[in-house]
């Protein structure tokens, strides 16, 4: 049975063109960046032009990135150093809808005495500028708020959220593991100070990730160590990884008008299709300002969870709530933020799709998923 692969919020394909990146790291070219000889020489020349990609990705500087293991590593580098550089200062501000990676670490830092403001969002997920610019204080050491949000796919306005905190003289992260390869990021003039990201979403294995900290940002490691990453993140580099990283941010840069129109085309097409074939359904977030790849759509009185493993059997791979919260049948945090209304909430599923989708795969679940709901609506004990 063919797979149609509508999980790219949760993880991406390695593109053939990274893993051909990565396979001379793999087989000949072993040797330790960090050492003296020619042979580790070359391969520190590997991570340095994948540095220098990234950086281009994300129009900063290479001496701005540093590699890490993965996008939650990042985010909780980015709060753990915020909060070390300003020992004085004892106040968070984030969303209710962020990723885990964040929301937990904030959760952590409460536990130790912080004080955390949770910014809430209305019905279709929109954070409040005028609540956020309240909550700002001269205690504030960090504002992380995500570029985008992975489950319902909603784009965040970090300019102008970044630019307060600046004028305040607060530090601002921003968690853009899903946005970094969809949309255009240029950090020449986004005055945010810590970006995370994550080579698993961008068509690069799992098991690496960067942080972007600006010149001039106050710094301190959260893995501490060896000397590597300039003294920022201990541990001898994942050198495959980081060639894979550093093409996939090259190819990322290459395919990013793809994302803007082609894959947002298909999108919308399966959206459409789907809501004019199925009664009783909703897309949840903000349909306007949304990745173009993201669709979260409710349909009524049914389980999200029996949806999937009903989608499974056709091959088709979907996501109810985001990847790290399935296996719980609680809606998601997000969509609980959201106020999802809670008949419409359980039977919540993320499709996310990339410039590798096809038209025929998203005819097919066109074609299935009306089905499939009207099956399980018949037999659901939850009705109006
Ligand atoms: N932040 C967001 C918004 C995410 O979607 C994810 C992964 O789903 C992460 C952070 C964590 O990234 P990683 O899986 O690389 O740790």
């Amino acid at each position: 049975m063919k797979t149609v692969y509508l999980d790219n919020n949760a993880t991406t394909a390695v593109d053939p063109e990274v893993l051909d990146a990565m396979l001379p790291y793999l087989r000949d070219l072993y040797g330790n960046p960090s050492s003296m000889h020619t042979f580790g020489g070359q391969v520190g020349d590997a991570v340095e032009t994948a540095r220098a990609r990234l950086a281009a990705l994300l129009g900063a500087s290479p001496k701005e990135i540093i590699f890490t293991s993965c996008g939650s590593e990042s985010d909780n580098t980015a709060v753990w150093s915020a909060l070390r550089t300003q020992p004085e200062k004892r106040h968070l501000i984030t969303t209710r809808v962020e990723h885990p990676a964040v929301l937990n670490v904030a959760q952590y830092w409460e536990q130790q005495g912080y004080s955390v403001t949770y910014l809430s969002v209305d019905a279709k997920g929109r954070l409040d500028l005028d609540e956020y610019a309240r909550a700002l204080t001269d205690d504030t050491a960090l504002v992380s708020i995500m570029f985008a949000n992975n489950e319902v796919g909603n784009i965040y306005p970090i300019q102008c959220m970044a630019e307060t905190a600046k004028e305040r003289g607060v530090l601002f992260h921003t968690d853009a593991v899903q946005a970094v390869g969809k949309m255009p990021i240029d950090l020449s003039h986004l005055p945010v100070d810590m970006l995370s990201l994550s080579g698993h979403k961008i068509h690069a294995p799992k098991g690496i990730g960067a942080l972007y900290v600006r010149k001039g940002v106050r710094f301190r490691p959260f893995l501490r160590g060896g000397h590597q990453e300039l003294g920022r993140r201990a541990g001898t580099e994942n050198v495959p990884c980081i060639a894979g990283i550093g093409m996939a941010a090259k190819l990322a840069g290459e395919h990013i008008q793809d994302e803007r129109v082609y894959v947002a085309q298909l999108r919308d097409k399966l959206e459409n299709g789907i809501i004019a074939r199925v009664p009783d359904c909703m897309v949840n977030g903000d349909p306007e300002n949304r990745l173009p790849n993201t669709s979260n759509i409710a349909f009524k009185n049914v389980e999200g969870e029996a949806i999937l493993l009903m989608l499974d059997q056709l091959g088709i791979c979907a996501s109810s709530g985001s990847a790290c919260t399935s296996g719980s049948l609680e809606p998601s945090h997000v969509l609980r933020s959201i106020g999802v209304p809670f008949n419409y909430a359980h039977g919540s599923v993320r499709l996310s799709l990339s410039h590798y989708t096809t038209e025929e795969e998203v005819d097919y679940v066109i074609e299935h998923l009306p089905g499939v709901i009207e099956t399980l609506r018949a037999i659901s004990p939850f009705k109006d």
